[in-house]
């Protein structure tokens, strides 16, 4: 849990947000600012600042990850038209959170390549 982190507060629920799914490991979340239809972000509980800061400790966490985010699309039945899954990553790759977390879009055709 890091202290000034909105999503570890999501997390705790010191903040308020529209929670999809959880376990005991993960949180899912519709995004505030919907960039489609469908946008959920997808994070673990545990305050990972950045993917580059992934360590071998966090192997299982990460297959289970895209479990997860795997696992919600198909509930929600969107691999009938597709989605894209994203992770920002840093200043250039357009990060603006820092507590990793999957973006899952479904919901309108996407261009390629991205912005
Ligand atoms: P990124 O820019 O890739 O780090 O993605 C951060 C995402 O978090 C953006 O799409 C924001 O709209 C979203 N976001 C920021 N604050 C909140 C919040 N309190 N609840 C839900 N989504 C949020
Ligand atoms: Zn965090």
């Amino acid at each position: 849990m890091a202290e000034d982190c909105i999503f570890c507060k999501i997390v705790t629920r010191q903040s308020r947000a529209r929670i999809v799914y959880e376990d005991d490991l993960f949180m899912a979340i519709e995004d505030i600012n919907p960039q489609a239809p469908v946008h959920i972000l997808v994070m673990p509980k545990k305050h990972i600042p950045e993917i580059q800061h992934i360590t071998n400790e966090d192997k299982e966490l990460m297959k289970r990850w895209f479990w997860v985010a795997v696992k919600i699309a198909s509930d929600r039945g969107l691999a009938k038209t597709g989605y894209r899954t994203v992770i920002n990553d840093g200043v250039d790759g357009g990060q603006t959170v820092g507590h990793i977390h999957i973006h899952l879009l479904s919901g309108r055709k996407f261009s390629w390549p991205p912005g």
